[in-house]
């Protein structure tokens, strides 16, 4: 039976967003600050998230287990034993002072839909998994996707040597938590169980609330190539050097910073960004001409073609400007991470669902990474991203999601439970050689 959203919206279907946004309150009451929300991984703060998460999980009818690296596992069983397994979720690890829907939505609404499911007595012809990943944002440890590194069997044991800034080792902080490291690798999920995975995220960014749509679908997650830029120019006297004979590290940076800003803009269709987030004059003074200019940049796209291209054109005019300029420079390339498509087969179903609740579906590519990133290791993913308010405002407690906002996605997540088919066995699985290294890449 087809169903519209304003058919759904009665006061008891209302009550998913309502559910999603008390308990996200309730989990942004437990913070490693007085003020503000911090979860970094495996402080108490964390694992108190984590057991909390867990009886949600258990409450909702699913069976649920706090995995060896910190993931929160709910599993709602079909009643056909050989199912195979979908899986949804997303991080409740924070940033420092960070907002209560980033990750966590797209946990607490699978749990409401399972909730939901569980009440009314429906099974799925499939086991739905539910993973709370424990580390997402890379604040503790500077790395990134230590949850879901472990559930697509990518964990690297050299990882347990890292320190966090008082020096305490993540192998101790494991060990402490009264993990079991030995029990790490069999983490790893078999991708051929595997049907598919589908993670709900709040946008962190401001194209649905500027399209006026309560939701998008994703179509790729952005891969990102970052370099570190020097210009050595000459340092001389403001005073006593005439225009013509300087050798201004600063204005050779200004001019390939609006090249860089101009190049991107020209490629909207690839979601095509570049920043330069760090810009400095070394040892600099208001008398002297700037001998030296250092700058980040970071370049990111939906697909790698449209940001290698772009990558090009803007290294051909690091050398131009330098070379009119008289000034040296070096480039050095700190990240590589290709970007993660979605699948089309996933988008089309979750696009349906989208459809079906009276939304206009609208696809837009994700500029952040997430766990969907690493799960497009061994299976095909989808993502359904959720209007951010205040401006599209993330990584900060002014970080919004309206009620009604957090109801459609649990509509539409619910709706394409209801109906997901399953891709035809051939070529479900991906190739592992497919994985880039991406540990040192961060939101
Ligand atoms: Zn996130």
């Amino acid at each position: 039976m087809m169903t519209t959203l304003k058919q759904l919206n009665t006061p008891q279907q209302h009550a998913l967003g309502a559910t999603v946004l008390a308990w996200a309150e309730q989990l942004g009451t437990l913070s490693e600050d007085n003020n503000g929300l911090t979860c970094t991984y495996m402080t108490a703060t964390h694992r108190e998230t984590a057991v909390q998460i867990a009886q949600w999980m258990r409450e909702a009818g699913m069976h649920a287990h706090i995995d060896a690296v910190g993931n929160v596992v709910g599993r709602f069983l079909s009643t056909d034993p050989q199912a195979r397994t979908l899986i949804t979720g997303s991080h409740y690890d924070t940033v420092r002072n960070g907002g209560k829907y980033d990750g966590r939505q797209g946990i607490l609404t699978a749990i409401a839909v399972v909730r939901h499911l569980n009440d009314k007595g429906i099974s799925l012809p499939f086991h739905l998994e539910v993973i709370a990943f424990a580390e997402e944002e890379g604040v503790r440890f500077k790395s990134t996707f230590l949850g879901s590194s472990a559930v697509i069997g990518q964990f690297d044991p050299a990882l347990l040597e890292l320190q966090d800034r008082d020096g305490i080792l993540l192998r101790d902080v494991l060990a402490d938590a009264g993990q079991d490291l030995s029990t790490i690798d069999a983490i790893a999920r078999d991708p051929s169980d595997l049907l598919g995975y589908v993670e709900v995220h709040i946008e962190q960014g401001p194209v649905l609330l500027d399209q006026d749509l309560p939701v998008g679908i994703v179509t790729s997650i952005a891969g990102s190539r970052r370099f570190l830029v020097e210009l050595n120019g000459v340092a001389s006297h403001a005073g006593t050097t005439p225009m013509a004979l300087r050798k201004d590290a600063a204005t050779a940076a200004a001019e390939i910073l609006l090249y860089v800003e101009q190049r991107c803009a020209e490629d909207k269709p690839s979601s095509l960004v570049g920043t330069a987030g760090q810009l400095q004059v070394p040892n600099g003074s208001v008398n002297v001409i700037p001998g030296a200019c250092h700058f980040s940049l970071d370049i990111r796209a939906g697909n790698d073609a449209a940001r290698d291209a772009a990558v090009a054109d803007i290294m051909a005019k690091i050398a131009t400007v330098c070379q009119s300029r008289h000034i040296g420079y070096t480039v050095e390339q700190v990240v590589e991470a290709g970007c993660a498509p979605c699948a089309p087969w996933l988008m089309a179903q979750l696009s349906a669902a989208v459809e079906r609740a009276g939304v206009a579906p609208f696809e837009l590519a994700s500029g952040a990474g997430h766990d969907a990133m690493l799960m497009a290791r061994v299976t095909d993913v989808a993502m359904l991203f959720t209007r951010c308010g205040n401006g599209g405002i993330s990584h900060n407690p002014l970080e919004t999601l309206s009620v009604d906002d957090a109801d459609v996605a649990a509509r539409i997540l619910l709706d394409f439970l209801r109906h997901f088919k399953p891709k035809p066995a051939r070529g479900t699985r991906k190739a592992q050689s497919e994985a880039a290294t991406t540990q040192e890449y961060t939101e």
